[in-house]
């Protein structure tokens, strides 16, 4: 069966019009479609507003389901537009989706896909709307959401069980950048990128796909196009190829520049060095986004975290510091995070020098540094973030020919 996938943003269901037009281009395509869809336009991020207006402690359950209502009427919306057009459509939520998660409310990982109905309603020649960044707990029963972003992961866990030719992701940018266009005037659109270039991207903060997915995308294999939805141009394929570097450069190879502030800083103190292991373990839970982990000798371990995670991450530091794992916790920040993201750095390398000198002949004060072989990331004071990212796009990435031809 010629299927693909085709998830709409926020940003791209964000009125009627923009509804009517995603309408528009699923009535157009060539063979079998089955939708995606997130809240429209900033729906989440106003109903994260009511719960927090009303507890600063909202129950994980209820704000699971206050939150999921946003694709839910956007699944319906997109469905309405469709039948409207004469194109037979039917909305389904994660249940009749077959969506099924692990019990972490906030912040759930997609266990398995099993899309009978969608199937049955594609064969019926209907296209499916489905409700993206929510699933049922394997468990409980219960609705949960996904980590932000997620309606990204739902799309690629779909493609991937329905064996889709394709997931494409339209969305309000033309494709992958070497920086976020809306920051940086000069980052050139990706043809091409690896799974694995793309997870470091989003690891660093291009939020342009959910990190998740591209995780599930990698491990199942699904071609990702990223693309925009008002425009029929090319947009970034995202896969298992990767795009040939230049002559000469395979040992250090700048692929973008990402960036996030609101990042907190976390500092443990008193570690007990038999205990090192068992810290690692907790934090490197993807739930938790923790990042820049670095052991500084002999017993504090420092790492950066988004704000938004600050509670869950409290949350296992107090499991730890009972079971005497450390003495001391010190919160700073907020802070931003800026990463070089490409191939074969390494902490001696004379370009990590280059980075440095870089950030500081602009004025940007480099706080914390990590370098592993595909991203250097540095933080610094959230009002440095705009220089940092033009002036490392500036240095790494304008003189080098746009790559994956
Ligand atoms: P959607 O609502 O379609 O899911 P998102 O806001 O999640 O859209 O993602 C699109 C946004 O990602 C763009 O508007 C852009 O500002 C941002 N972005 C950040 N980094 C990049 C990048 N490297 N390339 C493209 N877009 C990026
Ligand atoms: N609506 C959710 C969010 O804003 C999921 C998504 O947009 O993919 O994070
Ligand atoms: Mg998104």
């Amino acid at each position: 069966m010629n299927l693909v996938i085709q998830k709409y943003g926020g940003t791209s269901l964000g009125d009627v019009s923009r509804i009517s037009h995603a309408a528009k281009r699923i009535a157009a395509a060539d063979g079998s479609v089955v939708a995606v869809v997130s809240a429209m336009g900033s729906a989440t991020d106003a109903m994260l507003d009511l719960a927090r207006n009303l507890t600063a402690t909202p129950h994980a359950r209820e704000l699971d389901l206050l939150l999921s209502t946003g694709e839910q009427a956007s699944a319906a919306a997109l469905a309405l537009a469709l039948n409207e057009l004469g194109v037979p459509a039917r909305s389904f939520g994660a249940r009749d989706g077959g969506i099924i998660t692990d019990g972490v409310h906030g912040c759930a990982r997609i266990v398995s896909v099993d899309p009978v109905r969608i199937r049955e309603c594609v064969a019926t020649g209907h296209v499916p709307v489905v409700t993206g960044f929510q699933g049922i707990a394997a468990d409980s029963g219960e609705l949960t959401t996904l980590s932000r972003g997620g309606s990204d992961t739902t799309a690629v866990a779909l493609a991937a069980a329905l064996r889709a030719a394709a997931c494409e992701i339209f969305t309000d940018v033309e494709g992958v950048f070497t920086a976020d266009p809306r920051l940086v005037a000069e980052a050139r659109k990706l043809d091409l990128l690896s799974y694995e270039d793309m997870a470091e991207l989003a690891a660093g903060g291009a939020s342009v796909l959910a990190h998740s997915s591209v995780e599930y995308a990698s491990t199942h294999r699904v071609p990702i196009h990223v693309r925009s939805s008002t425009t029929e141009t090319a947009g970034t394929w995202v896969t298992g190829l990767r795009p040939a570097a230049p002559l000469g450069s395979e040992r250090f190879t700048a692929v973008g520049v990402a960036h996030r502030t609101a990042q907190l800083r976390c500092r443990l103190d008193g570690v007990d060095p038999i205990a090192l292991t068992t810290i690692a373990a907790a934090l490197a839970d993807p739930a938790l986004h923790v990042d820049m982990v670095s052991h500084l000798a002999p017993c504090s371990l420092r790492f950066v975290v988004n704000a938004a995670c600050r509670d869950q991450v409290d949350g296992v530091l107090a499991g730890l510091r009972s079971a005497e794992a450390f003495s001391g916790c010190h919160w700073s920040g907020p802070m931003g995070k800026v990463s070089l993201v490409g191939r074969g750095f390494c902490t001696h390398h004379p370009q990590v020098r280059l980075l440095l000198d870089t950030l500081r002949a602009h004025g940007v004060t480099v706080r914390d540094m990590t370098v592993q072989a595909r991203r250097i990331s540095i933080t610094c004071p959230e009002h440095d973030v705009l220089d940092a990212v033009t002036h490392l796009h500036r240095m790494f990435l304008d003189s080098t020919p746009a790559r994956g031809m």
